[in-house]
């Protein structure tokens, strides 16, 4: 994988188009993002580097239900919550799902960390987590008492990534799959297939 790129200008096209068209949706549905301010500008921030990391990764993305942007469905497929952020404090683990929690991280989840500052057209791609270990191990704040708790992970908690990083695939049981295991890393099955 590349764990720096410069997004090139039709990818940065994309994700601008998948920002825009989520943000969209949330106004028509009354949403507000995780910030509690839902603005055009966070959306196209967040979807540009869901484009960059999978670009990164080799991962076709928007996938069909990107604008979506439901918890049942990943950033980036099969199973990647993409945080970018322009400042290494600290990555926001959201809590787990339960009764009405709108703005949670499925534990099964990976969540990668992506640093941009904002503006640039420059990403890296820093680590990621399993969300429920943070969910475990990582106590509940809200630092900016914007109700909306989280699990703060520190730098130093991610595992890197490395451009030797899914060199192979990293089998895991799979229903979906028809011999029933997938990349976790990619939306790959056993079979060599890219659904
Ligand atoms: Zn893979």
């Amino acid at each position: 994988m590349e764990t720096e790129l410069v997004l090139p200008v039709e990818h940065w096209n994309e994700g601008k188009r998948i920002g825009l068209a989520r943000y969209e949706r949330a106004k028509r549905l009354g949403l507000r993002d995780s910030f509690g301010q839902d603005s055009a500008q966070n959306h196209v921030y967040g979807a540009c580097g869901e484009a960059a990391f999978a670009l990164s990764m080799g991962i076709p993305w928007p996938h069909d239900r990107s604008i979506d942007g439901f918890v049942e469905v990943a950033d980036v497929l099969p199973n990647w919550e993409v945080r970018t952020c322009a400042s290494t404090g600290g990555m926001k683990v959201r809590r787990a799902c339960g009764d009405g929690i709108r703005y949670c991280d499925p534990p099964g989840r990976i969540v990668a960390f992506v640093l941009n500052s904002h503006g640039s057209p420059s990403y890296k791609m820093v680590g990621h987590v399993v969300a429920g270990w943070a969910q475990l191990n990582r106590q509940l704040s809200d630092p900016n008492n914007r109700g909306r708790p989280a699990h703060f992970v520190k730098m130093i908690d991610l595992a890197l990534f490395a451009p030797n990083f899914h060199e192979h695939h990293g089998w895991l049981r799979d229903p979906q799959s028809p011999s029933g295991w997938g990349c976790a890393y990619c939306p790959t099955n056993f079979e060599g297939e890219t659904p």
